[in-house]
């Protein structure tokens, strides 16, 4: 198709330049033709830039496929469209309008703000969860042969057997599983040890360095609170008042007396996203992904150590709120001060990097502006998408609708399943965030197309076709570990 373009419509192009010299435009067959002419080459030129910055973003992504596909695709078209416009016949005017009036009532269908976004909806009252409920409390606290160990299963009966299935697995990043590498696997198990060790003791007193709380705004505190956490390498920041029913009820997995009730009773809290590398994340389910998020934990609990003790300076209080080390909920935080939305695979997705963020919160009695959620098109967007259930490997992300859980409605996805493949893998999988069409790197590409879904419902679908045939249904996606189905 290249040769076609380059051996017919170059010359062909060249011989109507050569005809200018009687005065084209003007002297055409007629003052319409000549500006649907002019209209139908400003057209062209926009879908050649276009297919220009599809294959380039691709080839800069070290994406083939996409740029293959974009080549097959847009050469015939846009040797077609050069055909028309070099071509005198007489229904060429015909054409080319019906060309620009398609393109024209296409682009203001997906351009224009039609569908608007919509909140998580919260039909019952959220309660306070415990937090020995959440899955890694029974792997990284609960001993066996412990009082808390014994203790828990009594109280869950219901838990045992399926835990006790995990826990004859090796543990990740360990010999034995299907990913160990003896010189690779070991960057995410330093990462993850750093993080467990820097992440324990996160607690500090307000401690005024002028002897009594410093007087701003809230205003200007939350200018400082956020420029001190983007300079510190936060990605995303934003400040919300403290909701009480996203307070832990229960010590579990953090570190404090085992099932001690929390009392926190901070009115503000700063969410912090830190995005993980596109590259890395790529790789998933295999350990360089693993490596990231333990990496990007790192990462965001440095900024939120860092901040608490900031503000713990101006003489408030403050706590951290970082891997392995939380009293509050990371993720209904972060919508609520506008970072992005709860998506289907149960991770916050962000308008600028989709799930591929690491998250921490700061909590405080500082008192902050309120950054406002800002629903983009997620809620709509993952009822017909469903890539990241299609592709999980261990089918622990519903295709369903949503449901009633804990006075939320979301998706429900399956906790227990997840971890044991993440055991049976030897990492934390990630193929739920890796295919999420959000998930797209950081691009001027992918940033207008974000932007774009954002306001557009029709945009949406068109997005999600298009994201599959560029990029697939599955793309990379790996099948269930051999036996896995037949163990459920
Ligand atoms: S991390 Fe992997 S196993 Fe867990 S939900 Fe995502 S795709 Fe499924
Ligand atoms: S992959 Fe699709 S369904 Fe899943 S979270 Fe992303 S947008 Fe939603």
């Amino acid at each position: 198709m290249a040769y076609f373009t380059v051996t017919w419509s170059v010359p062909l192009f060249v011989d109507r330049l050569a005809a200018l010299d009687y005065g084209w435009p003007i002297g055409r067959s007629s003052d319409m033709t000549t500006w649907l002419l002019i209209a139908g080459w400003l057209c062209f030129a926009v879908v050649a830039l276009a297919a220009m910055i599809v294959v380039a973003t691709s080839l800069l992504e070290k994406r083939r496929r996409p740029a293959a596909i974009a080549v097959l695709l847009f050469v015939p078209a846009l040797t077609l469209f050069a055909a028309v416009l070099l071509m005198d016949f007489p229904a060429q005017p015909w054409i080319i309008l019906s060309f620009l009036l398609v393109g024209g009532l296409g682009a203001v269908l997906v351009l224009a703000p039609i569908g608007q976004s919509r909140r998580l909806r919260t039909p019952g009252q959220p309660q306070r969860i415990d937090e020995r409920d959440a899955i890694f409390h029974r792997f990284y606290r609960i001993e066996p042969g412990t009082p808390e160990f014994d203790a828990y299963y009594r109280a869950r009966p219901e838990k045992m057997a399926i835990d006790e299935r995990v826990r004859s697995l090796p543990h990740m990043g360990h010999p034995g599983t299907p990913t160990y590498h003896r010189l690779v696997s070991p960057f995410q198990n330093a990462a993850s040890d750093v993080v467990k060790k820097i992440t324990r003791d996160v607690e500090w007193d307000a401690e005024p360095l002028e002897g009594a709380p410093v007087q701003a705004t809230p205003a200007e505190f939350t200018r400082r609170v956020k420029g001190f956490a983007r300079y510190l390498g936060a990605d995303l920041v934003g400040t919300t008042k403290l909701d009480p029913t996203h307070v832990y009820s229960h010590i579990g997995r953090s570190p404090g007396e085992w099932g001690a009730p929390i009392e926190l009773d901070h009115s503000h809290a700063i969410a912090i996203a830190v995005e993980m590398d596109f590259d890395m994340v790529r790789h998933a389910p295999d350990s360089a992904t693993t490596t990231e998020t333990a990496f990007k934990y790192f990462e965001s609990a440095k900024v939120a150590m860092l901040v608490a003790r900031y503000i713990n300076m101006l003489g408030y209080e403050a706590r951290p709120h970082v891997d392995g080390n939380y009293r509050v909920l990371c993720i209904p935080i972060a919508i609520d001060a506008g970072l992005g939305e709860l998506g289907r695979l149960g991770l916050l997705v962000t308008p600028q990097f989709g799930p591929r963020v690491r998250l921490s919160v700061v909590t405080t009695n500082m008192p902050l502006i309120q950054d406002e959620p800002a629903p983009f098109g997620v809620q709509h967007f993952c009822g017909f998408c469903k890539k990241c259930a299609t592709c999980c490997p261990s089918a622990a992300v519903d295709s369903g609708e949503k449901a009633v859980w804990n006075g939320v409605e979301k998706y429900q996805t399956d906790q227990e399943r997840c971890y044991r493949f993440w055991r049976a893998q030897g990492t934390d999988c990630a193929v739920c965030m890796k295919v999420c069409p959000y998930s797209h790197p950081d691009t001027f590409l992918h940033n207008l197309v974000r932007r774009i879904l954002s306001r557009n419902a029709l945009a949406r679908r068109l997005a999600l076709l298009a994201d599959d045939v560029f990029y697939g249904r599955r793309p990379n996606a790996p099948s269930a570990l051999p036996n896995w189905h037949s163990t459920d």
